[in-house]
């Protein structure tokens, strides 16, 4: 075979191959466990988070991406500044703390924690997985029913912020259909997993009507802790207006029987405290709709 012949058809094999492989590597991200403080353990990230004291936005700066921004890359902190109104991270500084919960819905651990915040009548904000909705509805369902309000975490946990604005709002929309479809309504809160984004899609966020909310309290419990670390961990970091993150969804092997523990305690220590529990729009004074999203 001439040279340039058998060159040419390794170029052919090798475009071919890594045609075959790309979705190969993004079902495999997909259902790779998904955890907001820290990365799965198939892309192993460092940690993220609202606090400025756990804001590893620098570290996070130098990871090489396709986002297509020529602007500046901004941390986390400059971005809630410039972006006060729709970057939010807690609440108004009165004693109302809103529980938050990731990464849903999973049969394994999403009940267990449906069952205890109607035993207490809590209402709380679930951030939903899109493509875990699809595999059970009936639990999104059961939020609504239970007067839980729903926000968007994205169709398959990716890291939006190695993503491009095209990506993102793939995401955002695609999940928003599928949430619209189970609950009749386009939720205005996104929660973007880990916590990261660009400008460019908060900007975009901003301007579809969306708010991007955060955290202030990082329960750290896809760790699989025990219910004291957990709610040490919480109850050394909460205030007024806090908005805590926690996990009722997890990757294989994940373990939240500590959330699940801890999660009546909590409830019942807070109250005493002279704490209410509130969801996020109505800590935020907003609607959990967005009617300018479609
Ligand atoms: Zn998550």
């Amino acid at each position: 075979m001439p040279k340039y012949l058998f060159y040419r058809l390794m170029y052919i094999v090798l475009i071919l191959l890594s045609l075959c492989t790309y979705p190969a590597y993004l079902q495999a991200a997909a259902l790779s466990p998904v955890r907001d403080g820290v990365h799965s353990t198939d892309i192993e990230l460092p940690k993220s988070s609202s606090t400025s004291s756990h804001d590893s936005s620098k570290s996070l700066d130098s990871i090489s991406s396709d986002n297509t921004s020529l602007d500046p890359v901004m941390t986390l902190s400059q971005l809630r500044q410039k972006y006060a109104e729709t970057f939010k991270f807690k609440g108004p500084e009165i004693k109302e703390i809103a529980f938050t919960f990731d990464d849903v819905p999973d049969p394994r651990f999403t009940p267990q924690v449906l069952d205890i915040l109607k035993k207490y009548k809590v209402k709380a904000t679930f951030f939903v997985v899109g493509d875990r909705a699809l595999k059970h509805p009936s639990l999104v369902r059961r939020m609504k029913e239970e007067g839980h309000v729903i926000g968007n975490h994205s169709f398959n946990h990716p890291f939006f912020k190695n993503k491009n604005l095209v990506y993102f709002k793939k995401q955002i929309r695609r999940t928003d259909r599928i949430i619209a479809n189970l609950v009749g309504y386009r939720p205005k809160l996104i929660r973007p997993p880990y916590g990261e984004i660009t400008e460019d899609q908060l900007k975009w966020a901003k301007q579809h009507g969306y708010k991007v909310v955060n955290w202030n309290v990082d329960s750290l419990d896809w760790k699989g802790l025990t219910k004291d670390e957990v709610k040490t961990n919480i109850l050394t970091e909460v205030g007024p207006g806090s908005i805590i993150l926690q996990h009722a969804g997890g990757g294989t092997g994940s373990n939240l029987s500590g959330t699940i523990e801890a999660l009546p305690e909590l409830i019942q220590i807070l109250k005493k405290e002279g704490y209410t529990f509130v969801t996020l729009p109505q800590m935020l004074h907003i609607s959990k709709e967005n009617k300018k999203s479609s």
